[in-house]
């Protein structure tokens, strides 16, 4: 029977998510098709239930939906339960919903050999969002003595601090502090690790306005955004020699870990289909 995969959002037109996937299903040699369905938050119920009624495997989920969903889901695992966000769900054989989080598996891979051998003691954390909570989660785990998390509203960084605190509770030796996002440039000289999970300098929204000029040559910066493949953030990093990424690792690693999730199968992530992404975008 062929395996039906989809991902859901609003909007979704362009999603490179149904590339990767029927490129691994062909490379597989899987009988099976992944597809995009656009899903304004107020549909997401209606077509969960439909797709898992009609034998999908399950879906991914993009914005706005990876938080909406928690209230359809039978079982979470602890990653959803921390981050408050579930990016992919599994239907089962029974019609059970299962929500889980692969941002944070897609992140970590994809920073864990930039900041092999470097100090660990501060990150900066632009944002507040599910994938500042994705991101959090990971410097937890590698143990950052300290993170900043920057927020346009600061609020709802204090929110994510206090949820975290809730959730970890004394296991929790990584000390958070929040701040406005304007207030940023007095702890840029001090960062080891610089994160954006903002949409800023994504594709038709301004650049982040933040000075990196005092960041430390060997800090690292990592910028969730993947379309453009450099944002102005990315470019500047590179001219000063500073380690850094894009988020198109970050795409792959959480796609390749959705995928095993629904097929029990890890499939690889090469260049060539990195490139075959980058040409896509560009
Ligand atoms: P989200 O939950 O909507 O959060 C967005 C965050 O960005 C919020 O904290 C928001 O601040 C902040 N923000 C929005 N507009 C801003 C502005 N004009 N100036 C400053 N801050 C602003 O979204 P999300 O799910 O966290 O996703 C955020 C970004 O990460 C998206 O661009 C998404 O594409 C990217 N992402 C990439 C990957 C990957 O695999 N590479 C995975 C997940 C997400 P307020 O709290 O003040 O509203």
């Amino acid at each position: 029977m062929k395996k039906k995969i989809a991902i859901l959002g609003h909007p979704i037109k362009h999603t490179l998510s149904p590339k990767m996937h029927n490129y691994w299903l062909k490379e597989l040699k899987i009988n099976g098709k992944y597809e995009a369905i656009n899903t304004p938050v107020q549909n997401l119920e209606k077509t969960i239930e439909k797709l898992n009624k009609h034998g999908y495997k399950g879906v991914n989920l993009t914005i706005p939906l990876k938080e909406e969903a928690l209230k359809y889901l039978d079982k979470k695992d602890k990653l959803v339960n921390i981050t408050g966000a579930a990016n992919v769900l599994i239907f089962s054989k029974q019609g059970q919903i299962e929500g889980k989080n692969t941002d944070v598996f897609g992140f970590k891979k994809s920073l864990i050999n930039l900041v092999k051998n470097k100090e660990r003691k501060i990150a900066i954390v632009i944002g507040g969002g599910g994938a500042a909570r994705a991101v959090l989660c990971v410097l937890i785990q590698m143990k950052y003595k300290k993170i900043i998390l920057c927020n346009r509203t600061r609020k709802k960084a204090e929110l994510v601090k206090r949820n975290f605190i809730e959730k970890f509770s004394s296991n929790l030796k990584t000390h958070i502090i929040c701040k406005n996002l304007k207030d940023i440039k007095k702890n840029i000289k001090e960062a080891n690790l610089l994160v954006n999970t903002t949409p800023m300098g994504m594709k038709k929204f301004p650049s982040l306005n933040i000075d990196i000029k005092d960041l430390k040559t060997n800090s690292t910066v990592f910028d969730l955004i993947y379309n453009p493949l450099e944002t102005k953030l990315v470019k500047e990093s590179k001219k000063s020699g500073i380690t850094n990424t894009n988020g198109l690792d970050m795409l792959m690693y959480q796609a390749q870990r959705s995928f095993y999730y629904w097929l029990n199968k890890t499939p690889k992530v090469t260049n060539k289909l990195k490139k075959i992404l980058e040409k896509e975008i560009k």
